[in-house]
């Protein structure tokens, strides 16, 4: 940990927002926001099954993973055309930068969308799209990693991966996610490898809900570079070792995880664990728009919770920097603006 010790915790909350920060765990379809949703809908005319903003903000009152799921693809059936993508990210990139976010790697689960009959280009151009317009724009720069929908068979994410192919300049890795118990990662271990050849970057939620078992073959079956969520890890040693031993990143997000009751309180919340173990912990928001909070949410309730101090705080916002798919120039130009950050705060 670096030594930042001078920085009293009541400004702590305010060195939590300034700091810099990646965001590498946010499905973009989780950050549509209720009065979105309603707005789409209108644009498109699709009928929702809820008469209100309000009706639908109730409605997130979740048990487990599964219950949030059902909404959230309720939620995603208003995007439609390139505009509609394109506006979500933009919503997205608007809140990323005012919580300094300086670099996001945006999840999107085409099948969501190519399965109700919208075309591949189209998610794929009007989230491109957003991204560029964020660099030139906000200054936040973003990256677009395509999700594979677990609880369907792998020849469908085959045929995913298929239709994807004319936008490979587009997107730059591979992730595994929606229900996890039941669909272990070695069910993908074929279009993994495929898409390792293809020189993609993957990641694959694993050990949110499931075992720790699917982080081991996560990890020594399907090869991926970052473990989304991973909390479950704390419960095999062996696991915590090769964690930390090879800097596998775990992209943790703990209002999602309080949300979905992974724990029972923001104060039961293992991050300060990883961390101490010397794991490459993240902080990220998930599904932001359902699970109460974006980034700095997510950082400012789980320090108060937690007591987690100065140190953890820089620790996080360099983690982020080193697991994120950014070339080392990138990652060196953040760290000085994290150093500067600290150093205006001594
Ligand atoms: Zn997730």
């Amino acid at each position: 940990m670096n030594q930042h010790p001078d920085i009293s915790p009541a400004r702590l909350p305010e060195l939590l927002r300034r700091m810099p920060k990646a965001e590498l765990h946010i499905h973009i379809e989780g950050s549509l926001e209720p009065e979105l949703i309603f707005e789409l809908a209108q644009r498109n005319g699709v009928k929702l099954a809820y008469p209100g903003v309000e009706a639908l903000r109730r409605a997130y009152a979740f048990t487990n993973l599964q219950s949030f799921l059902d909404i959230y693809y309720a939620g995603a059936s208003v995007l439609l055309k390139e505009q509609d993508f394109y506006d979500m990210a933009w919503a997205y990139f608007e809140r990323a930068a005012a919580d300094h976010v300086v670099h996001a790697e945006l999840f999107f689960d085409p099948q969501t969308h190519t399965a109700r009959g919208v075309a591949m280009r189209t998610v794929i151009d009007g989230l491109h799209r957003a991204c560029e317009d964020a660099r030139a724009r906000l200054g936040v720069d973003g990256s677009l990693i395509l999700c594979f929908l677990r609880h369907l068979s792998e020849a469908e994410a085959f045929a995913t991966l298929e239709e994807a192919m004319p936008f490979r300049d587009k997107f730059i890795g591979v992730g595994l996610d929606s229900s996890e118990v039941g669909h272990p990662p070695e069910k993908f271990a074929g279009v993994f490898e495929r898409c390792r050849e293809l020189g993609l970057h993957l990641v694959a939620h694993a050990g949110e809900e499931g075992p720790p078992a699917y982080v081991w073959t996560a990890l020594d079956t399907l090869h991926v570079e970052r473990i989304d969520h991973g909390v479950q890890s704390v419960k095999d040693p062996a696991l915590m070792k090769r964690l930390a031993k090879d800097r596998i990143p775990l992209t943790v997000c703990p209002l999602s995880n309080l949300k979905l009751c992974v724990f029972p309180k923001l104060e039961d919340h293992n991050l300060k664990q990883l961390l101490d173990a010397g794991i490459v912990a993240t902080v990220n928001s998930d599904d932001p728009a359902y699970f109460g909070g974006y980034m700095n949410d997510n950082f400012l309730q789980t320090f108060a919770a937690t007591g987690m101090d100065a140190r953890h705080a820089y620790q996080l916002a360099a983690n982020s920097f080193e697991a994120s798919f950014v070339d080392e120039a990138m990652k060196k130009k953040w760290r000085a603006q994290l150093d500067e950050v600290f150093a205006s705060f001594e």
